[in-house]
């Protein structure tokens, strides 16, 4: 098995990134590992998320003492909290030939293309934005003051779709993750962006 691919994904809050995550890993799993970052944070642990697997839980002090040591690859604020991708893991399991996924916001992303040209960037867009707010609601996770400063936040993510290499449209989840495992696959084989 030859190198492995660095992805960055963004796309709304809401949009259904977890779930095509988890598709991708049965499509291609255990042939080839999709590895998922896991992110650094200040925002607080919602129910059912375990500290270390679905983020790395921690307070600012200790966020800014990892971006001020070189460790962190991007951050960004968003809603109030800091998000940071731990650099170290990336390179290991890109020579391991695995899938390398950073699920992260738009500003965040930016950072990733500008430090990485190998990295190929997709933005999932939402069907549409009343079926987002839906989606956000049903989760059940977020206020209602949380819920739409997300949604606008959403809105401005959406107007930056054009900058990454590909745009899915989460229309039906089949579809997109077809269309997910079409620009993986063209792009592990050595296919130009
Ligand atoms: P949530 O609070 O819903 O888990 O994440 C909020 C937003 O932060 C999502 O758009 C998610 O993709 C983004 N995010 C998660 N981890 C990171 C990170 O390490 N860096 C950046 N820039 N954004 C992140």
């Amino acid at each position: 098995m030859g190198k492995g691919l660095l992805i960055v994904m963004s796309g709304p809050s809401g949009v259904g990134k977890g779930t095509i995550l988890e598709l991708l890993r049965a499509h291609y799993e255990p042939e080839r590992k999709v590895f998922l970052s896991v992110s650094a944070t200040t925002r607080g642990m919602r129910p059912g998320e375990i500290d270390g697997y679905h983020y790395h839980f921690i307070d600012r002090e200790h966020f800014v003492e990892l971006r001020d040591r070189g460790e962190l690859l991007e951050y960004a604020e968003y809603a109030g909290n800091m998000y940071g991708t731990p650099a170290s893991p990336i390179d290991s399991h890109i020579a391991n030939g695995d899938i390398v996924v950073l699920d992260i916001e738009t500003r965040g992303a930016f950072q990733v293309m500008e430090k990485r040209d190998d990295a190929v960037s997709v933005f999932i867009m939402p069907p549409d934005m009343d079926e987002l707010e839906r989606r956000l609601r049903g989760r059940g996770t977020e206020t209602e003051e949380q819920i739409q400063r997300r949604m606008a936040i959403s809105r401005s993510e959406c107007g930056h779709a054009e900058k990454y290499d590909y745009i899915i449209y989460n229309d039906t989840l089949d579809n997109a993750v077809e269309a997910f495992c079409k620009i993986i696959d063209t792009n592990l084989n050595g296919d130009v962006k």
